[in-house]
């Protein structure tokens, strides 16, 4: 690799006007394996490899990929990166980009893997997934539809740049979901759970999906035969879990901090933003609770990598410090279009072939220390006269400039006098981006994070996102419920 990564750069580094080339061996293996109803449903397997050379030619980019890994493929490819970043070049911008500094690394990581799944018995993976699709039905007629999967997706990346970089990261990302959907006199109820991390197969282990397949069939069982309505326009205070919260960081904090979209480069999927680069370190985003880091340091999460797509270093960057937005995610390029000195190391690309653009990696709200916030959510309910208690991600809703969102949970509880007292189905609820963050009220220390692996963007060539997002139990005060 390292000698057709030498050819390739030697191939353009001479030419008039280069200035940075990139090239990225990747090389994915996935696995997926899904159960419904108690029999096999579309497993696969698949392993994609290829090379990716990205060139900086005159302050502009060109990029190429093959997967063809002989010599003079690789040298070709190099040389159409060439002429994609000569005629990139020509297109007036207004103004010069440089890219922010970023030092060079010769480093090898893998995440921690305690059991690799590529090395185990497909049948002993599959009969897992199979026992715990069957119970989330068994013993009952309400429960029509389940289903139950794993998956892992094991990347592998060398990436080289020709100011001296060398590295090599191994990211297996490993998931499980199961879910159960079951029908009563008000129509069905869906009940899922879906745990993603990095690592290996211990991790489907700690899911432990027979456990979850119990919950979501209890759950979906009472959602469709006992659970009442979620008041109708009913406002007040609502308390999210670390899941939910998770949607709503990633909706309301991570899309409208992409730096791309703030500029007008990307509007795909998610929009633009309205936390335009004037707001930085003055926009009241949230309240004084609120602290809002991304982390893609942090072990084991999925979004974990040591390094990005263009040799960046992850590190902790704040976005929301004490209310006060104070951050945005960008590449290199970006960093340099807004003054800022150094990447925040979100360039990632989802294969060889896919350009590397700005993508969340974790993002959460930060729990509070010492002995300040409420324990855990039975302290911080005990502590609430009246509210609704809201779990897990069902449907969201949201404006392409990320302020005006209905968000709605699979289930939740109605809370009176500091105790739960029934199980609530149908909870939507609505807010404005800064009204609602500045409502928060009330945090716990306990925290939990969650993976998300289906962030889309980069269209018409779409591109996955594999994400964290997480923090505390969180209560906002004044929320307008029950809009559905
Ligand atoms: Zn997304």
């Amino acid at each position: 690799m390292e000698d057709y990564a030498d050819l390739a750069i030697k191939s353009i580094s001479d030419n008039q006007g280069f200035q940075l080339a990139q090239v990225r061996f990747v090389n994915i293996r996935q696995e997926n394996i899904n159960y419904r109803m108690g029999l096999p449903f579309q497993s696969n397997r698949s392993f994609s490899q290829g090379v990716a050379v990205r060139v900086r030619a005159n302050n502009a980019w060109g990029f190429a990929a093959t997967n063809l890994l002989d010599k003079e493929s690789i040298i070709s490819t190099a040389k159409n990166a060439w002429k994609i970043a000569l005629a990139s070049a020509n297109v007036p911008r207004g103004q010069q980009v440089t890219l922010a500094e970023e030092p060079t690394y010769k480093d090898e990581y893998s995440v921690r893997i305690d059991k690799d799944p590529f090395k185990m018995d497909f049948e002993e993976k599959a009969s897992i997934v199979q026992d715990a699709n069957k119970l989330s039905f068994s013993e009952t007629d309400l429960v029509r539809d389940s289903m139950a999967s794993y998956n892992a997706r094991d990347l592998n990346i060398h990436f080289f740049s020709s100011d001296g970089s060398d590295i090599k990261q191994r990211i297996l990302m490993i998931g499980a979901d199961i879910s159960a959907i079951a029908v009563g006199t008000e129509g069905p109820q869906r009940r899922a759970m879906d745990m993603n991390m990095t690592g290996g197969w211990e991790l489907v282990e700690q899911f432990d999906l027979m456990k979850q397949a119990e919950l979501v069939k209890r759950e979906s069982i009472e959602l469709a035969t006992k659970a009442e309505k979620c008041p109708k326009d009913y406002k007040g205070t609502l308390i999210l879990d670390p899941w939910q919260l998770g949607l709503q960081i990633h909706e309301s904090t991570g899309h409208p901090t992409e730096l791309d979209r703030v500029l007008g480069y990307e509007a795909d999927f998610a929009g633009t933003s309205w936390m335009t680069t004037d707001k930085l370190g003055n926009l009241q985003y949230g309240n004084e609770l609120v602290n809002i880091t991304q982390d893609a340091t942090i072990p084991g999460i999925l979004g974990h990598i040591k390094y990005d797509d263009e040799g960046v270093l992850a590190r902790r960057v704040p976005i929301v410090k004490e209310g006060i937005f104070v951050g945005y995610q960008t590449d290199r390029e970006h960093a340099s279009l807004i003054g800022q000195e150094r990447s925040t190391g979100n360039s990632r690309a989802d294969n060889y072939n896919d350009v590397p653009i700005i993508r969340m990696n974790s993002m959460n709200l930060d729990a509070p220390t010492g002995d300040e916030g409420f324990k855990d959510i039975d302290e911080l309910i005990a502590d609430t006269k009246d509210g609704i208690y809201g779990i897990r991600y069902k449907s969201h809703s949201i404006d392409d400039k990320r302020l005006n969102f209905q968000f709605s949970t699979q289930i939740g509880y109605k809370i009176e006098k500091g105790e739960i007292v029934k199980t609530l189905k149908n909870i939507s609820y609505q807010g404005i981006t800064p009204e609602f963050w500045g409502s928060v009220s009330g945090l716990t220390r306990e925290f939990e994070l969650h993976g998300h692996p289906n962030c889309g963007k980069g269209a018409p060539n779409m591109q996955t996102g594999y994400v964290t997002h997480g923090g505390p139990w969180t209560r906002f005060e004044n929320v307008h419920m029950g809009i559905a």
